[in-house]
């Protein structure tokens, strides 16, 4: 038996590359990845990171995130992520990472309290940590290799089952805990914000498990992701765009927001984005207009360069406006854990977009999620420290079933897609979503189907993973009987 303490993370993101960074180099980290870091929703962040300005901030802060939050927030989860925001600054210089002078604004935020560096925060940061991370002996990245499963002893989480799609060899891996960090789960969306990996595998994998989850019809809607008919780009435009001044228009120009919320183009996303949808069902459009003729040039070039490049390269700078439309972006319900990351399983913890900490409630304040996963993966990192050496560790490879399932699959990924958009998207309704769990459920017998009990074929146990978490989406939007954050029914309007 190893003398090392093992630990086993799955994803590769930002929680990941914190809590690796967090760990002591006696204990062996196992990291599971899809792909490569840059595939990330983690490496796509935009806008920040939201930091209270000062100490006498941090109330204001805490009170816009429980407004944001509609009732649902944990506020003593609040509380202690929100004041354990302002470490942050001085423990990202300790590793080398400064953010710019200057603080963006983004909706539902009563002040300017978004750190950043230019507007590509999640990419500098990833770029930054994962440099670290690689030179740590005691981490090793094994890629790429899907999460499937998890496994359990006496009701401890033990380990983990990956595949190869490569070769359909699979491995069931042990270590002393498990932590969940395979992020949202936007890409079950067919508008999405998301990166292609972001299909939410591990909400299922951890529901299987027995491990509790709550708030999963709590999708956020982005507002404005760049709408591009044909190339099938799902680039975001970061809310600090709007914060600088940039305005939603229709297409006679006329402000969207104006008439319907005081913040106007800031109002929070859920508000937006079902404002959007409605003036585009009203008047048969596939998008909107997003106006940024009072900001300069120059300032768009120097504040925001990745969208500069995006509007020169697609002739938006003469205009001023670029064609947006509303995305699903955010999951902020998930795997309930505390705000150290310890689930509901002795020995499976759970971080970054896939947790539920309480902090979003039924909807989540821009620019939180960093914030949030920060903070927790690093908790949970020093919690882990700590723990002793329980398990014994193995590694035991076996062949799979290497059916070639593809074009089932892929069919059947383009229908979950469409479905999840029309039957469980932006605005709901009970009929609607009792004809998309029948078909949800038709596709689940489909794939039970397909399933080989004495064999497991990678790609279809993927699909059959993306399928129960949409489940779960599915299921808790129908028992939400109202309107409460980014849910909303228009059988049941808001009160
Ligand atoms: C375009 C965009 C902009 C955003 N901007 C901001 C912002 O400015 N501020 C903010 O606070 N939040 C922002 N968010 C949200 C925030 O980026 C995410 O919530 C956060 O980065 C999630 O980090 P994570 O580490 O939990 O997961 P991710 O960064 O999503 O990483 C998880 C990775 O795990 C891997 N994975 C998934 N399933 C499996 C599996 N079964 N097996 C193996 N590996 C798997 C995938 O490669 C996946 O990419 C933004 C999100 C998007 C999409």
């Amino acid at each position: 038996m190893s003398k090392r303490r093992r630990i086993i993370c799955a994803g590769n993101g930002l929680a990941t590359l914190n809590f690796a960074i967090h760990l002591r180099t006696d204990v062996e980290l196992l990291i599971i990845a899809a792909d490569d870091f840059s595939i990330s929703n983690s490496f796509m962040a935009k806008g920040g990171i939201a930091i209270p300005v000062s100490e006498t901030d941090i109330e204001q802060h805490i009170r816009d995130t429980i407004v944001t939050g509609d009732g649902l927030c944990n506020v003593e989860a609040v509380k202690d992520i929100i004041g354990a925001g302002r470490q942050l600054i001085p423990d990202l210089e300790q590793v080398g990472f400064v953010f710019d002078d200057s603080m963006g604004r983004e909706g539902g935020h009563s002040t300017s309290r978004i750190r950043h560096v230019g507007d590509e925060t999640g990419r500098y940061l990833t770029q930054h940590l994962q440099k670290k991370v690689m030179k740590m002996p005691n981490v090793h990245i094994l890629s790429p290799l899907q999460l499937l499963d998890l496994k359990f002893e006496n009701n401890v989480c033990t380990g983990v089952l990956v595949g190869d799609k490569r070769n359909d060899v699979l491995q069931w891996i042990s270590g002393d805990a498990v932590v969940l960090a395979t992020g949202g789960c936007g890409n079950l969306y067919r508008n999405n914000t998301n990166g292609i990996l972001t299909n939410g595998e591990g909400f299922a994998i951890a529901n299987r498990a027995g491990a509790k989850l709550s708030g999963m019809e709590f999708m956020q809607f982005h507002p404005t992701m760049l709408y591009q008919k044909h190339s099938g780009t799902n680039a975001l435009i970061t809310e600090a765009f709007r914060g600088a001044g940039a305005v939603l228009r229709n297409h006679e120009m006329k402000d969207l927001m104006h008439d319907i919320h005081p913040s106007g183009s800031l109002a929070p996303r859920d508000i937006v984005s079902r404002s959007m949808y409605n003036e585009m069902k009203a008047t048969g459009v596939e998008s909107l207009w997003l106006d940024f003729s009072s900001i300069s040039k120059e300032r768009v070039e120097k504040e925001f360069p990745s969208l500069y490049q995006i509007c020169k390269q697609n002739g938006y700078l003469a205009s001023s406006r670029i064609p947006v439309t509303p995305a699903a972006h955010y999951m902020c319900g998930g795997v309930i854990t505390n705000t150290l990351g310890e689930t509901s399983m002795e020995g499976l913890y759970a971080i970054g977009e896939i947790a539920n900490t309480g902090l979003h409630g039924a909807n989540r304040l821009a620019s939180n999620s960093l914030l949030e996963l920060m903070v927790v993966s690093e908790r949970a990192a020093k919690q882990i420290n700590n723990m002793p050496e329980k398990n014994e560790k193995t590694i035991i490879p076996f062949k799979g079933d290497s059916r070639d399932l593809n074009s089932v699959i892929d069919k059947m990924t383009e229908h979950l897609k469409s479905l999840m958009w029309a039957n469980f998207g932006i605005i709901r309704n009970e009929a609607e979503m009792n004809r998309g769990i029948t078909e949800l459920n038709t596709m689940q017998d489909e794939l039970n189907v397909l399933h080989k009990k004495e064999s497991i074929n990678i790609a279809l146990n993927q699909m059959i993973n993306r399928v129960q978490t949409a489940l779960l989406i599915a299921q808790s939007a129908i028992h939400r009987k109202e309107s409460k954050g980014c849910h909303y029914r228009d059988d049941m309007p808001l009160k």
